[in-house]
């Protein structure tokens, strides 16, 4: 079976291999090495000036970042499920919270985001998705931060890169805090997340807020490549083969520009058979089609030709299916799964088998 839901992605042979020997202490020099040599992979990856790893999904770093950065107000964005998700976040410990809702399939604009700060003076952190995997589509954070902090450069920009960093460059110049997640483009299990601070965060952060998220208390352990608690010791050596493995198929400016090519093939293919893109602003993590056989497309790629994506949650569910583009994927593996759709698509009665999914594909892919 084809994994290619847009989280968990698939973890590649050498990196489950890495993973598989005895577990290490991780009070030890042997893991401490392993730790600073991941943390220097990291610092080139996030371009920020510190790293944090956290033994917690990515809901755990969103929920550090919220609770260290924000001390009254957050601003969140909400076009999906995960960008809603800051807004319980802050609520759920206490802060207040303004929200900027908006269908899934339509992004956040700079305007609404800099009218709801100059309506409300509290607000000193706003938490918005770089990639909201709820519908795939791309929010524009680097505009929205670069206003926002032309206004007031103490708002706090906490950017959700779960489904973004590894996908594509992005630009920190006025983001404070950048998420990152395992199981996503970073295609490992889940269960570690990543956190890029500026050094205006850190200021922020002081003493820190929390117990098990308190930022100050982990930087302060991991600047001396140590954890305060428990390391999730095998997703770190994991990590470390990921991001040696990205280095060696010829750094993350390749990665990116790959994947740029994959998602334009992927899209433009499902275009070219009659599909419609959902998000008006789509991601490269993923393509999101929408379609009223949504549920039924799913199914059959699963059972009759061993190809697994996601479906949609709460309102679009069986309303959409979402294709994954993040991670070291085969081409022949993405072309397989394009090519899967058209025959579902010929098997349901709505178009003749032509293979011009694959054509245009092929065509973008490689130049052909
Ligand atoms: C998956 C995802 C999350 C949540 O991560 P968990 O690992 O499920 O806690 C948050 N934000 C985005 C954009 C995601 O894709």
């Amino acid at each position: 079976m084809l994994l290619f839901t847009p989280g968990p992605t698939p973890v590649p042979q050498n990196v489950r291999n890495a993973m598989s020997d005895e577990t290490m202490h991780h009070r030890t020099p042997e893991f401490e090495a392993i730790f600073e040599k991941t943390r220097k992979h990291l610092f080139k990856l996030f371009n920020t000036d510190e790293v944090v790893m956290l033994s917690s999904s990515g809901t755990g770093a969103m929920e550090a970042a919220v609770i260290n950065l924000c001390h009254n107000t957050l601003l969140n964005v909400n076009s999906g499920k995960f960008g809603e998700r800051f807004g319980k976040i802050a609520l759920a410990n206490g802060l207040k919270n303004v929200e900027i809702k908006n269908e899934w399939n339509t992004p956040v604009s700079v305007e609404e985001v800099i009218e709801a700060v100059k309506n409300n003076s509290d607000i000193d952190a706003i938490a918005v998705q770089i990639s909201e995997s709820a519908g795939g589509l791309r929010h524009p954070v680097e505009e929205i931060a670069k206003a926002v902090k032309a206004i007031n450069p103490n708002i706090m920009i906490i950017a959700d890169g779960i489904t973004a960093v590894g996908v594509e460059k992005i630009d920190i110049t006025n983001i404070d805090c950048l998420i990152a997640g395992s199981q996503k483009a970073l295609m490992l299990p889940p269960g570690l997340a990543i956190l890029g601070l500026g050094n205006k965060a850190i200021e922020k952060i002081g003493k820190g807020k929390g117990y098990y998220f308190n930022l100050a208390t982990e930087i302060k352990s991991q600047r001396k490549n140590t954890t305060a608690w428990t390391a999730a010791t095998t997703l770190i050596i994991g990590l470390l083969e990921v991001l040696e493995t990205i280095e060696k198929d010829g750094g993350i400016e390749k990665l990116y520009a790959k994947t740029e090519v994959r998602a334009n093939a992927v899209q433009s293919a499902l275009e070219a058979i009659g599909l419609h893109v959902y998000p008006k602003t789509p991601a490269k993590s993923m393509t999101t089609i929408d379609d009223e056989d949504a549920s039924n497309i799913r199914k059959m790629l699963k059972n009759e030709f061993s190809v697994n994506v996601a479906g949609g949650q709460d309102h679009l569910n069986g309303k959409i299916f979402r294709i994954n583009q993040m991670g070291l994927i085969q081409d022949y593996e993405m072309a397989w799964v394009v090519n899967a759709v058209e025959m579902v698509l010929s098997k349901l009665g709505r178009r003749a088998y032509d293979g011009r999914a694959n054509r245009v594909f092929n065509e973008i892919l490689f130049g052909i």
